[in-house]
């Protein structure tokens, strides 16, 4: 790999929220004390060295740079406060607007006023593009899907899937190139014969279901809080929660879809409250209300290293994953009421508009790096499997 130094590197880092890395002398301590460094004697310093040096595509084409969880204690034990965690999240912030070629990302994370200002705007714009498409308001019942058509939302909701899946597959197509040519990882090493597959099923099964979903490591080895902590309060069960709340949600939506294809529910008739599809969308929103809720306090009270400093975007997503969590349920208190009330109406419409905007932003936001992590976790995953032969150059 032809390495040039890019002298613009640093100082934009710090505009992602990195410390003066310049404070750093490459002491160790944050190596010794990260869980994550296990055999690695240069993480996460070496990701520290890149910025240093100016070198760019070094720092977007690791994968260790997804490994870490944020758990700040290499920032508590650094000697000169250089704040490594921030750093890697700084680092991450970076790589995700580096990816994306609409810019849009890097609004939100460096033009904090815009940003928010166009987050508004575009949850008004769903609001008002709904509200034109409105239907009557039944006073006998509360027929959100009159109010709102069913047709309108899934309409919609197939052309922001698309914008989102474009925008989102280009950036994470973007970095597992690079990451890839660097690690000499291509498509054969990946499907090439049986071989192959059995090692890219192993891999993926570690980073997609024992790192994200299972959230193994951040639960055994970001562990010092463990003693002082209660488990709910954890920051693995806290962020695993929230995820598995997301999932839940997007699950029950689609499946409430599917439901409506195969002519077995049509969307929007009443069910009691344990209608399996329902109850799903009730769990899912109890643990996305509870984890953001819980997120959202300790930032505010910075309750922790991993949460001393929030950037303007780490509020935007959190406000918009509660504000969709508590809309449901208020929509679903008012499904329930023995008398409809009106304002269920214009719950429903928020809740429709602000998951619209959420599911649209997703990667430009720290969100992204619910795809970003698993897809760099993999290869994280595949270089620990034994492999003949020498590396292929990837195409
Ligand atoms: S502990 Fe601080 S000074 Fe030491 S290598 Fe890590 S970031 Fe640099
Ligand atoms: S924040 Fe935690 S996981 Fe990340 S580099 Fe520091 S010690 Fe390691």
């Amino acid at each position: 790999m032809t390495a040039l130094a890019d002298v613009g590197l640093y100082p934009e880092l710090q505009k992602y929220g990195a410390a003066d890395m310049s404070a750093c002398f490459s002491c160790g301590t944050c190596t010794a004390i990260c869980p994550l460094s296990e055999n690695d004697a240069t993480f996460p310093r070496r990701m520290i060295r890149y910025a240093q040096v100016g070198m760019k595509d070094a720092l977007l084409s690791s994968k260790e740079l997804w490994s870490c969880f944020h758990c700040g204690e290499c920032s508590e034990s650094c000697p000169t406060d250089a704040d490594p965690g921030e750093f890697m999240a700084a680092a991450r912030r970076y790589a995700i607007a580096s990816y994306d070629r609409t810019g849009i990302a890097r609004l939100i994370y460096l033009q904090p006023a815009l940003g928010t200002l166009f987050a508004v705007l575009l949850a008004a714009f769903f609001a008002v593009f709904m509200y034109a498409g409105r239907g009557p308001q039944s006073t006998e019942s509360l027929a959100i899907f009159t109010f709102i058509p069913a047709e309108l939302i899934h309409d919609t909701g197939i052309v922001v899937m698309i914008l989102v899946l474009l925008a989102g597959l280009a950036g994470v197509a973007r970095m597992a190139r690079a990451i890839g040519r660097r690690e000499g990882v291509g498509w054969r090493s990946v499907f090439g014969d049986r071989a192959a597959l059995a090692r890219s099923g192993r891999a993926l099964w570690s980073s997609l279901g024992r790192e994200s979903l299972g959230q193994v490591r951040y639960r055994r080895e970001c562990a010092s809080e463990a003693q002082t902590v209660a488990w709910y309060r954890r920051r693995w069960f806290v962020h695993a929660v929230t995820i598995w709340g997301f999932l839940g949600l997007l699950f029950a939506t689609g499946l409430d879809y599917g439901l409506a294809i195969l002519g077995i529910k049509e969307t929007g008739t009443p069910v009691p409250i344990w209608y399996p599809v329902r109850l799903l969308g009730t769990v899912a929103g109890l643990m996305l209300v509870y984890g953001t809720t819980v997120m959202i306090i300790d930032r505010v009270r910075a309750a922790n290293r991993s949460v001393a400093r929030s950037a303007p975007a780490d509020w935007t997503l959190l406000a918009l994953l509660w504000i969709t969590g508590l809309t449901g349920f208020g929509l679903e208190l008012a499904l329930y009421l023995p008398e409809p009330p009106a304002w269920g109406y214009w719950v429903f419409l928020l809740h429709v508009a602000i998951a619209m905007e959420l599911v649209l932003l997703a990667p430009f936001m720290k969100l992204a790096h619910a795809v970003y992590r698993p897809v760099a976790l993999f290869f994280v995953a595949l270089a620990r499997e034994p492999r003949e032969g020498a590396p292929e150059t990837n195409g």
